[in-house]
């Protein structure tokens, strides 16, 4: 399976403004799920169990934007 399949990539809206990639300023999308691990939990300076993020894998450049529900 392709995972970076073009037909899996669309544009998302975070808190009603459109995503934009950071580097490239393209607008569509992997959407993804991480579960994080603890040394991830300790870089971000978290310290709740089994948090997951989510994360929009760039289309075009692959650059990663994450995002830590609430
Ligand atoms: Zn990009």
């Amino acid at each position: 399976m392709d995972l970076f399949a073009k037909v899996d990539a669309k544009s998302y809206e975070i808190h009603g403004r459109l995503l934009i990639c950071q580097i490239c300023g393209h607008d569509e999308f992997h959407r993804r799920e991480a579960q994080l691990t603890t040394a991830a939990l300790s870089f971000f300076n978290l310290d709740w169990a089994n948090a997951s993020a989510i994360c929009f894998v760039c289309e075009k450049c692959g650059h990663i934007h994450w995002f830590l529900p609430k």
